[in-house]
């Protein structure tokens, strides 16, 4: 394990080091689980955004994409349960450095009261047997009655706080009802907090009564909103599906682990509306379908697996995880949740309209039951990252740091290097970016010997290094070298283009899961 968490420590700072994923702020020292991509990063997110994006919308005839706004309305988020689901008071101890929930720590102590009563109760009923009178003896007993008392007290003073949202008031009765951490034993807590998962904001000015709005903590209540209108508009017909990628937000409390656990992170969703009673067929397609675009990225199928949830949310009638084996173990990257029409029904409830399709076929109208794919953008580029990165031990005894990208996912497909920085070879390098620069992302590189700079391609994950030497000028010709094999082959430069083209084509993903 410890091994482990040093790769994924040295895994962290290659992704600083070659452009891939910054600390956000950092000159600040940093933002807490917000991370900014730099310039590898970003190309290696757009092509791993297009391969979801192709494999949905491109390979499937009835799914289409949106892109919704991240502000909505806020009774959205009370139909979806967010606001209400979201809402719990949280303290630390100290010492065990245990979270609870404030709430509750206050609840059992109500219940410890209700104990004490019932304890003296029972005693006093074995005692006086018979003649015992329990309604006189709760209503006269001292004990029972201070206990009450305190009881009575102790519940006020809690409705209140609760009511009146005053946290200070929360954390000012566990100190007063000297409550213990059942870990620590102590009673050395920090504050109360608030702990929502949504991030909330103003919108409009606030003498005018500024409206409370959210930033979304999931994209799909965006494709909800909007399924009728793409149903009508794009006369589709169920079964079909919406795709969308954006960003969503999370106050994550527990926030560590890189970018594996973001409070600002993109979502990469897909609902797909179908008919009631057909849902956990659809499901079973879903994950299939989905589980194969994992590994089609040949990070080796074994890495994959599915987790079925033991406890579903309430929406659910059935929901899975497909995880990957990360250097801290298996861990969900993509969601497939069968939410029955939960959402949809709640929507048509809250908004008062009627969002039910119309089935030609059937003749009849209904809300449609959902199932969705929902996959983290960022937690899918960590586990492909994880997955390519190796520190090989060359037979020369040299090591090199390499990505194993999947060609069309690699943020620069080849490197264009001239043996030396004179004699026209920089100038036919740069003649042949020209021309390739349509085609797929090349990068110029003249600087360090040249195994240096193939080391350097290694470490981004560049799949071919084509090197433009003397005899170039004679034979048209270079030296490609292969990423992972370091094979290299003499191709004539007008066969550059469709030698690399076919391989970093998306198509070659797309085609594995057809
Ligand atoms: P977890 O249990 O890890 O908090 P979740 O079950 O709440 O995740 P979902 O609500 O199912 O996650 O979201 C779907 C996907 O969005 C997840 O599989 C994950 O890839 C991604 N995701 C969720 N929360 C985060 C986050 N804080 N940072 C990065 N990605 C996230």
């Amino acid at each position: 394990m410890a091994q482990q968490e040093d790769v994924f420590k040295k895994l962290i700072s290659h992704c600083k080091e070659y452009g891939f994923v910054f600390p956000s702020s950092e000159i600040y020292d940093g933002l807490s689980a917000v991370y900014d991509y730099g310039q590898m990063g970003v190309e290696l997110k757009n092509n791993l955004k297009k391969y979801w994006w192709d494999s949905m919308v491109l390979m499937h005839e009835n799914i289409v994409g949106i892109d919704s706004a991240i502000f909505m309305h806020p009774t959205i988020w009370k139909a979806s349960g967010h606001v209400d689901a979201f809402n719990d008071p949280l303290i630390d101890n100290r010492d065990s450095k245990k979270r609870y929930r404030a709430d509750v720590l206050i609840e059992e102590q109500l219940a410890k009261y209700d104990d004490k009563i019932d304890k003296e109760v029972a005693k006093a009923a074995k005692r006086f047997g018979e003649a015992f009178d329990e309604a006189l003896f709760r209503v006269t007993n001292p004990r029972v009655v201070e206990n009450l008392q305190k009881k009575e007290v102790l519940h006020q003073r809690f409705a209140e706080a609760l009511n009146q949202n005053d946290l200070e008031a929360l954390r000012q009765i566990i100190l007063d009802e000297e409550i213990v951490c059942p870990v620590s034993g102590s009673k050395n807590w920090t504050e109360v907090r608030q702990f929502n998962l949504m991030f909330s904001t103003e919108m409009g000015s606030t003498a005018d009564g500024a409206m409370k709005v959210y930033l979304r903590p999931e994209t799909a209540q965006g494709i909800f909103v909007n399924y009728l209108n793409v149903q009508k508009t794009g006369r589709m017909k169920i079964p079909f599906g919406i795709a969308q990628i954006g960003k969503a937000f999370r106050n994550e409390i527990v926030a560590r682990q890189f970018i594996f656990r973001m409070r600002e992170f993109e979502q990469m969703e897909m609902q797909f509306f179908v008919k009631p009673g057909t849902e956990l067929e659809w499901f079973e397609k879903w994950k299939e379908i989905r589980l194969k675009w994992h590994k089609a990225l040949g990070l080796g199928d074994h890495k994959y697996r599915f987790h079925d949830h033991e406890k579903l949310a309430h929406y659910a009638n059935a929901a899975t995880d497909i995880e990957f084996q990360l250097p801290f173990g298996f861990k969900e990257v993509e969601g497939i949740h069968s939410r029955t029409d939960f959402d949809l029904s709640n929507h048509e409830k809250y908004s008062g309209k009627s969002i039910k399709y119309f089935d030609p076929e059937l003749n009849e109208s209904y809300v449609p039951y959902v199932v969705e794919t929902s996959i983290g953008l960022d937690r899918t580029f960590l586990s492909i990252l994880a997955g390519s990165y190796e520190e090989e031990t060359l037979p020369g005894g040299e090591s090199r740091v390499l990505l194993h990208l999947p060609p069309a996912l690699a943020p620069v497909k080849l490197a264009i290097l001239p043996l030396v920085k004179k004699d026209g070879l920089p100038e036919k390098a740069r003649q042949i970016i020209n021309e390739l620069r349509f085609d797929f992302k090349c990068q110029y590189d003249e600087k360090d010997s040249i195994g240096r700079r193939y080391r350097r391609q290694d470490a981004i994950g560049t799949p071919f290094c084509a090197t433009v030497d003397h005899d170039t000028l004679q034979d048209n010709a270079v030296t490609v070298r292969d990423r992972d094999s370091m094979e290299q082959i003499r191709v004539p430069i007008e066969e550059l283009r469709s030698l690399i083209s076919d391989k970093v084509d998306l198509k070659q993903l797309l085609k594995k899961q057809a």
